[in-house]
């Protein structure tokens, strides 16, 4: 039988094949030091599991979730850290949803939006899921080039006015995958006003916002006035609580998207487990003693492979948020060339810059979550490795 056209018209899932080539590799007893999918290594914290083991034995917690939006506890839990760590207000009933991580609702959001013919503002290099999901509507991604002349941030004023006039979302994403650049609130102030004078909605992905490493917190959309009537931000415990496996995150934002995307997770999945709601409440609430620990692990890890990219003389970009050092190739070396070399020469595996879009060619990038006994010195190891290629930028 063949698929439908959306089906075919979207390629394979890039990180199924990466995680098929490694499972190849270590089957053969090859030792890699992965630097590939950004999944953190670290397990979830105790008091995250404890909160599970009691909410998996409340039995209102077996049956479908009814409520909507999500749980009041974890809406509740949800508002107060919004407006403690951003100091937004939120009104739970109507600008909060619970979802099953984000990715679950950074589909459901082109599916509430796009329809045939319709333009999705996509920077490139990106998570490929906002323009894979443009197309699977029938719709089509414009491309935002996210430059390192300009800091990986994109340029709103080359869009022309006759895209903008096509486009129903216009997508962000900071801290940022894979570049690890961050947003100060500027660029959060000319997307809202974008938004309005295109009358378009602004979806930021706020997956790494709290994965930082200078002084400056990375602000939230909602802070910037009249946010509330056309950005949605899309969060997520993955990174935050180790907790890539649980499903759990949430949409905050503007009444409208986030009802219709109430809308569409209604008739499609009926929301995240009750039970890993209400632990994803009990790791919110203790967000404020966790986070910092957590974001010590990777500015150790950061600065280690900062430092040891450095001294073999490779052009890296140290990430200010996130988790990924996006490393220009060598003169000459696709990504996708120079990644294979890395493998096949170091054991080393990498993602080819050009798995998130034309503008990621010429780059890998690595990630920091490294499955490894100690991987401080997996770092040391790789880069040793690394450094027995001849290779010139
Ligand atoms: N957004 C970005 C930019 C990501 O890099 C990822 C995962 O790596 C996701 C969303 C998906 O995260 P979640 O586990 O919350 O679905």
């Amino acid at each position: 039988m063949e698929r439908a056209y959306r089906l075919r018209t979207i390629p394979p899932y890039p990180f199924r094949e990466i995680a098929a080539l490694k499972a190849q590799k270590v089957a053969r007893g090859e030792r890699l030091i992965d630097f590939g999918i950004g999944d953190p290594d670290q397990p979830t914290p105790d008091f995250v599991m404890e909160a599970m083991s009691r909410a998996i034995r409340e039995s209102r917690t077996h049956q479908y979730d009814e409520t909507g939006h999500g749980y009041p506890e974890y809406l509740a839990s949800i508002a107060r850290h919004m407006r403690s760590r951003f100091g937004v207000e939120l009104d739970p009933s109507k600008q909060i949803q619970s979802t099953i991580g984000c990715k679950e609702a950074l589909v459901h959001i082109e599916w509430a939006y796009v329809d045939p013919g319709d333009l999705v503002l996509v920077p490139d290099p990106a998570y490929s899921v906002y323009k894979v999901q443009a197309t699977f509507c029938g719709g089509a991604a414009y491309p935002m080039p996210l430059l390192e002349a300009n800091g990986f941030l994109p340029d709103l004023g080359a869009i022309p006015a006759s895209v903008a006039r096509r486009a129903k979302l216009l997508w962000l994403n900071y801290p940022n995958n894979p570049t690890g650049a961050a947003a100060d609130l500027a660029l959060f102030e000319e997307a809202v006003a974008f938004a309005r004078k295109h009358d378009l909605i602004v979806c930021q992905d706020a997956s790494y916002v709290e994965v930082y490493y200078g002084d400056s917190q990375p602000p939230s959309i909602l802070q910037v006035a009249g946010a509330n009537e056309v950005a949605i931000e899309f969060h997520s415990l993955s990174k935050t609580f180790n907790m890539t496996g649980w499903r759990v995150g949430w949409a905050a934002g503007a009444a409208e998207p986030i009802e219709a995307l109430s809308k569409v997770k209604a008739n499609v999945d009926s929301g995240t487990f009750g039970a890993i709601q209400l632990a994803a409440a009990a790791a919110l609430d203790r967000y404020a003693e966790w986070a910092p620990r957590l974001r010590e692990v990777y500015r150790q890890r950061r600065d280690a492979l900062a430092e040891g990219l450095k001294g073999l003389g490779w052009p890296a970009t140290v990430p200010e948020g996130a988790f990924y050092l996006w490393v220009r190739a060598p003169q000459g070396e696709t990504s996708a060339g120079f990644a294979q070399k890395l493998l096949e020469e170091c054991g080393v595996l990498v993602v080819p810059g050009a798995v998130y879009g034309d503008w990621g060619e010429g780059y890998i990038r690595m990630s920091l979550t490294i499955m490894a006994d100690d991987p401080l010195a997996a770092i040391a190891e790789a880069v040793e490795r690394m450094g027995q290629l001849e290779v010139t930028f």
